[in-house]
């Protein structure tokens, strides 16, 4: 056991030292108010003081007490009268208190975008969320083959339900899709070639710029094409004895529409056979399932990607398939086990709570008669309209109340995006509360809001700012007290 106060004699003589002193700055006060802050020691030893001691670790009582002085001796100095003790140590309990909230907090996506990068993107299934914390609390077969006794591995683990959801013969786990395409690239393209067209080599939020992951790598960046137009003749004519693999990118954030054309991913399977060249492609978001099935626009599967012939495919965890951050690569055996090996793929393996939870939502693809409702990303996605506007129209009144006089809160139809780059062109029609005030300006609405505990993250559209209500279930949670 470790005892992180001191010992009670050691107390005793610090607080006492000073004790003396400040009994002369009282006396002297009414001439130099700065005289009248008292010492630290005897703040502790009141039983205010005492008590944070004994809730919080002395150290850092120490240091937030002095911090509270330093304020206040700034402020006597510019004439301010120096309060009593009790109401000095009720201040350091409120920097105490306030300082000890977490950085990282909920907030309330109101923005409308689901897969937001800023919030996090995903939320959890409830049961990707019971196997992450069963995961933290203590240990498990993370890396024990628990058969042999022996030592297992950790891809092991979910090798079976990607290659049933996916077609692929193998599979692969990392932190992000950034560390799953350096991983491919550094493997597969160290010093050599990689063929990518112009019209895919794209900067994702977050500087993901490819041909900055291709340096990364150490794989060179052969372009082809222009930004509208790539032909199968383009990639022909680059491929050389210097070529280690061709890539396509999923332009996730952006379209290029009009005069455009681009080459199929069969017809570069094609092209890789003949040349003895392997194809991977970059998806980006990867769906798992057709989401068409759901009334939502259609983005690539993985499964179609294997099936056309991709000899690698990678995409994120948590962006469409609703699961924890992770980079997941799926495809042909002899390719994923020569990643695997890389020593860099150490640096880039995920812990066992990342694979908990991918592992229960990699579950729930394979065994939920109803994915819409047990994946809260999809259940977002296909909400409908009626129920955003029934939250709304309950909404509205509360928010109001909370807003003060002066302030028009209406439902308002607005358009949400899935967010994280998928089907970035489609707009997800949906509600949202609208809130204007004649001499209030939106932006600061919106800081009112963010200020709030927990924040209510919205957006301004047009002078106003919009709670878009696509994630909120419960209309209390927008009625938040504002300051
Ligand atoms: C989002 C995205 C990435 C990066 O994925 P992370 O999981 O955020 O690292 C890479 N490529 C494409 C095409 C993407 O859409």
């Amino acid at each position: 056991m470790f005892n992180l106060t001191p010992p009670r004699r050691e107390q005793a003589r610090l607080s006492s030292g000073r004790a003396v002193r400040h009994h002369a700055g009282v006396a002297t006060s009414t001439t130099n108010p700065r005289r009248a802050i008292p010492s630290v020691e005897r703040l502790l030893r009141a039983a205010a003081g005492a008590a944070l001691a004994a809730r919080y670790r002395r150290e850092h009582v120490v240091e937030t007490t002095r911090m509270v002085l330093d304020d206040l001796r700034r402020a006597a100095t510019d004439g301010a009268r120096v309060p009593a003790d009790a109401e000095i140590l009720e201040r350091v309990r409120l920097r105490l208190e306030g300082g000890s909230t977490p950085r990282l907090m909920r907030v309330i996506n109101a923005t409308g975008v689901v897969l937001h990068t800023n919030l996090g993107r995903a939320p959890l299934a409830e049961e990707a969320i019971a196997a992450l914390t069963a995961a933290a609390r203590g240990a498990v077969n993370l890396e024990l083959d628990l058969e042999s006794g022996r030592r297992g591995d950790r891809d092991a683990l979910l090798a079976e339900d990607l290659r049933a959801l996916t077609g692929a013969e193998a599979s692969l786990v990392v932190n992000n899709n950034a560390a799953a395409v350096l991983l491919l690239l550094d493997t597969l393209a160290r010093d050599r070639e990689v063929v990518v067209s112009r019209g895919e080599l794209i900067e994702i939020g977050g500087a993901f710029r490819m041909p900055d992951i291709m340096a990364g790598s150490g794989a060179r960046l052969h372009e082809v094409g222009t930004t509208n137009r790539t032909h199968a003749e383009d990639y022909r004519r680059a491929i050389g004895p210097d070529t280690a693999l061709l890539l396509k990118v999923h332009t996730s954030n952006f379209r290029i529409v009009g005069f455009t054309a681009s080459v199929e991913l069969a017809e570069l399977v094609a092209m890789g056979r003949a040349a003895g060249v392997p194809v991977a492609e970059d998806l980006g978001s990867g769906a798992l399932v057709d989401l068409a099935a759901w009334g939502l626009p259609r983005e690539p599967v993985v499964s179609e990607r294997i099936a056309a012939g991709a000899d690698v495919v990678t995409f994120s965890g948590d962006k469409l398939l609703g699961g924890p951050q992770a980079g997941v690569i799926v495809g042909r055996r002899n390719l994923v086990a020569r990643l695997a090996s890389n020593p860099l793929r150490r640096a880039l393996r995920p812990d066992k709570l990342t694979m908990a939870a991918l592992g229960a939502t990699l579950r729930l693809y394979r065994e939920s008669p109803d994915l819409g409702a047990a994946l809260p990303t999809l259940r977002l996605l296909t909400r409908s309209v009626a129920e955003m506007e029934a939250v709304g129209r309950a909404a509205a009144p509360l928010v109001a109340t909370r807003l003060g006089a002066g302030y028009r809160v209406e439902v308002v139809a607005a358009d949400g995006e899935v967010g994280s780059g998928a089907v970035p062109d489609v707009p997800l029609p949906s509600r949202a509360l609208a809130i204007d005030h004649p001499e209030v300006p939106a932006e600061r609405i919106a800081a009112r809001f963010r200020a709030a505990r927990p924040p209510v993250i919205g957006r301004v559209r047009e002078g106003r700012f919009l709670l878009d209500l696509r994630a909120v279930f419960d209309p209390h949670e927008l009625a938040v007290e504002l300051g």
